[in-house]
C-alpha cells in the first residue's frame, strides 16, 4: 500500500506538480515578454517621429541658408547685415527675429534702436553671446554633427550638470529595461557664439532662456566669413511645422497615442487630436527630439491604460485555469487508478483467505463423513438405533457440501457475467417465502429460534424469479443461524411502499434478528465478495464471504436491491427491494 503510494508520487503526482509550475512560470515570463514587447514598439514609434522632428529642423537650418543667400543677392554681406531683421521677417515666417553678427565685434541686425518689443528682448538675452563676450550653456549642432568643443578647447571635458542627465519627462519603467536606458543622453556645454561657429557654415543652438527653450538657426555665406546670419525661431510657426510631422504609426494608433510635449511636459500636438491623458509627466514610452530642440519630446501613450493588463490578466486566467484543470484531472485519474489497484490488492487478499475458508468449509463435512463411513464399513457400530443417527449425519453433511458447492458455482456463474433468468410473469412474494419458511422452520425450532411472520393479507405482485427469491432468504436465514442465534428471533415481514411520484413502489421483503449486528463501518462491505467482518472470522463460524454478494447480485438481477439495516434495540435488518410488477 504504502509502496503504491510512493510510486504513485514519484511517477505522476510529483512530476504534475512539476509541470504545472514550470507552465504557470512560463506563463508569467510569456506575459513579461509580451510587455517587453509592446514597450519596445512603443518606444521605436517615438524615436522614429523624434528624428523625423529633429530633421525637420534641420530643414529649417537649411530654408535659412537659403532665404539669406536669396536676401545678400548679388549686394556684399556687409551692405545686407544692417536690415536682415526686417527683409527675413518680411520674406520668411518661421524666423521670430533676423539676426546678423559680425563675428567678436558688432549685432549689426536687429537695431538696437528697434522699438520691437521682441527685438529689445533679443538684444538683450543674446548680444553679448553673440560677439563673444559671453559663454552661455548650451545644446549645439552643426551639421557635421553635435559640435566639437574641445578646439578651441573652453574646457577639457564638455561639463555635464545632474538636471541633464535625465529627461523631463520620465518614461514609465518598464519591466526587463535597466533604469539608465531611460536617461537622457543630452548634454550642454558653455560657449560663446564665436567657439560655436568655428569655421562651419550652419548649424543650429539651443539654449534655455528663463523657463523656455530658445532655437538659433544659424548661416555663414561663403562671400565674407566675418558675417553670420540666423534667426531665432518662432515658437507657434515651429509648432506647426512640427505637428505636420507628428504622424503616428497607423499600426499602432488603436493602441497607442502621441504627443510633442514642451519642455514643461505640457502637449503642444497630439494624434489622434481628442487625445486626453490624465497625467502627461508619465507617458508609456518616450524620446527626446535631441540637441536641435532639446527638451522637447515625443511621448506614446496607452490609449487605455487598463486594456493590455486586463487582456494578460484573462490570458493568464485562462491557461492558468487550465494547468490547474488539468492537474485536477490527472490527480483524479491517479487516485482513481490508485483506488483500483487496492481495491485489487484487497480483493486478492479475501480471495486467498476465500481459499482458506473454503477448504475449512470442504474439511469439515468431508471428515465427519469419512469418520462415520469407516465405522460404519467396519461394523464398529453394533447398534442399529447408533447406525440410522450415524448415516443421518452423513446425508446432512453430504447435503451441506453440496450446498457450498452449489452456492460456489452460482456465484462463479454470476462472476463470470451469466444473468439470472429475467423473470417475466407477476409473482405474490408471499407465496413464495411461505414455503421456502417452511421448509426451515423444524430446524429453525430446534436451534431455538422463534419465527415471526408479519405478511399484509393483499400485496401487490412483482415481477421476479422465485428460485432467486428463494435464495437470497435461504442465504439470510442461514446468517441468522450463523451469527444470530444468540438473538433467538427471525422476524420476516413484506410490506407494500406505493411512491406516487415516482412509478409504482416497491415491495419490502425484511429479515430481522437480534444478533450482535454489522459494525456501522462494515454495513456496505459486507456485501463484497469474500469480505467478511473481523467478529465472524475470530468466532469461528464458517463460510467464505459470498452468501450476501449472491444474495445482492440475485437482487439487483430482479431490478431490486439488498440492503442492511441496523435495528433499533439491537441486531439486523436485510432489506430486500423488489419493484412492483
Ligand atoms: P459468510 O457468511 O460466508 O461469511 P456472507 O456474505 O453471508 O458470508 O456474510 C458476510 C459477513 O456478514 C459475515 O461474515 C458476517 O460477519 C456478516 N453477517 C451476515 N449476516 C449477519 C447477521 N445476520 N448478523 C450479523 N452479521 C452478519
Amino acid at each position: 500500500m504504502r509502496r503504491a503510494a510512493v510510486i504513485f508520487a514519484l511517477s505522476v503526482f510529483i512530476p504534475s506538480l512539476v509541470l504545472g509550475w514550470l507552465a504557470l512560470r512560463s506563463l508569467r515570463d510569456q506575459r513579461l515578454a509580451f510587455e517587453r514587447q509592446r514597450f519596445q514598439l512603443a518606444q521605436e514609434a517615438a524615436d522614429a517621429v523624434a528624428s523625423a522632428l529633429a530633421a525637420e529642423v534641420d530643414e529649417l537650418g537649411r530654408e535659412l541658408g537659403r532665404q539669406t543667400e536669396a536676401i545678400l543677392g548679388t549686394n556684399a554681406p556687409e551692405s545686407a547685415a544692417w536690415t536682415f531683421d526686417e527683409q527675413l521677417r518680411a520674406a520668411w515666417p518661421p524666423a521670430e527675429v533676423g539676426f546678423a553678427v559680425q563675428l567678436d565685434r558688432e549685432v549689426c541686425s536687429p537695431s538696437v534702436f528697434d522699438p520691437r518689443g521682441k527685438s529689445q528682448a533679443f538684444h538683450r538675452n543674446n548680444r553679448d553671446f553673440l560677439i563673444g563676450l559671453q559663454s552661455v550653456e548650451v545644446f549645439a549642432l552643426t551639421p557635421k554633427g553635435r559640435i566639437n568643443l574641445s578646439a578651441p578647447p573652453v574646457r577639457p571635458q564638455p561639463k555635464v550638470t545632474p538636471t541633464d542627465q535625465f529627461r523631463n519627462v520620465l518614461p514609465e519603467q518598464a519591466p526587463g529595461i535597466p533604469s539608465q536606458a531611460l536617461n537622457s543622453k543630452l548634454q550642454t556645454a558653455k560657449a560663446d557664439f564665436t567657439q560655436l561657429v568655428g569655421d562651419a557654415q550652419e548649424g543650429v543652438i539651443a539654449r534655455r532662456l528663463g523657463d523656455q527653450i530658445k532655437i538659433l538657426v544659424w548661416h555663414r555665406s561663403a562671400r565674407d566669413a566675418r558675417f553670420v546670419f540666423g534667426a531665432q525661431l518662432d515658437r507657434d510657426n515651429l509648432v506647426h511645422r512640427l505637428a505636420t510631422r507628428l504622424n503616428n504609426d497607423p499600426a499602432l494608433s488603436e493602441e497607442f497615442g502621441m504627443a510633442l510635449l514642451d519642455e514643461h511636459a505640457h502637449p503642444l500636438v497630439r494624434r489622434p487630436e481628442a487625445l486626453s491623458v490624465q497625467q502627461w509627466r508619465h507617458p508609456f514610452a518616450a524620446a527626446e527630439i535631441g540637441e536641435a530642440l532639446p527638451n522637447w519630446e515625443v511621448a506614446v501613450y496607452e490609449r487605455d491604460p487598463g486594456r493590455p493588463a486586463a487582456v494578460a490578466i484573462a490570458f493568464q486566467w485562462t491557461l492558468g485555469t487550465l494547468v490547474v484543470g488539468l492537474l485536477a484531472i490527472i490527480g483524479t485519474g491517479g487516485w482513481l487508478v490508485f483506488r483500483d489497484t487496492d481495491r485489487e490488492r484487497r480483493l486478492a487478499r479475501r480471495r486467498s483467505d476465500f481459499v482458506g475458508n473454503v477448504s475449512h468449509e470442504l474439511k469439515t463435512p468431508l471428515t465427519s463423513i469419512r469418520m462415520y463411513a469407516e465405522m460404519l464399513s467396519e461394523d464398529r457400530v453394533p447398534d442399529p438405533e447408533r447406525r440410522r443417527q450415524h448415516l443421518g449425519v452423513i446425508a446432512a453433511e453430504a447435503a451441506r457440501l453440496s450446498r457450498l458447492v452449489e452456492g460456489m458455482l452460482d456465484f462463479a456463474r454470476l462472476e463470470r457475467g451469466d444473468t439470472v433468468a429475467a423473470a417475466t410473469n407477476p409473482i405474490d412474494l408471499s407465496s413464495v417465502i411461505r414455503p421456502a419458511l417452511e421448509v426451515h422452520r423444524s430446524r429453525l425450532q430446534e436451534e431455538g429460534i422463534a419465527i415471526r411472520c408479519a405478511f399484509p393479507s393483499h400485496l401487490p405482485c412483482v415481477r421476479a424469479d422465485p428460485d432467486a427469491i428463494t435464495q437470497i432468504l435461504v442465504n439470510l436465514i442461514s446468517n441468522v443461524e450463523k451469527y444470530a442465534v444468540s438473538g433467538r428471533e427471525l422476524v420476516v415481514e413484506l410490506e407494500a411502499v406505493p411512491e406516487p411520484d415516482a412509478g409504482p413502489g416497491y415491495v419490502l421483503l425484511r429479515v430481522g434478528d437480534r444478533g450482535p449486528g454489522v459494525p456501522p463501518s462494515d454495513q456496505e462491505r459486507i456485501f463484497e465478495e469474500f469480505y467478511r467482518v473481523h467478529d465472524a472470522l475470530d468466532s469461528g463460524v464458517t463460510g467464505a464471504g459470498l452468501g450476501l454478494a449472491l444474495a445482492r447480485r440475485l437482487a439487483r438481477a430482479q431490478g431490486g436491491e439488498l440492503l442492511h439495516r441496523p435495528r433499533e434495540g439491537g441486531g439486523s435488518w436485510f432489506v430486500l427491494k423488489l419493484p412492483m410488477a
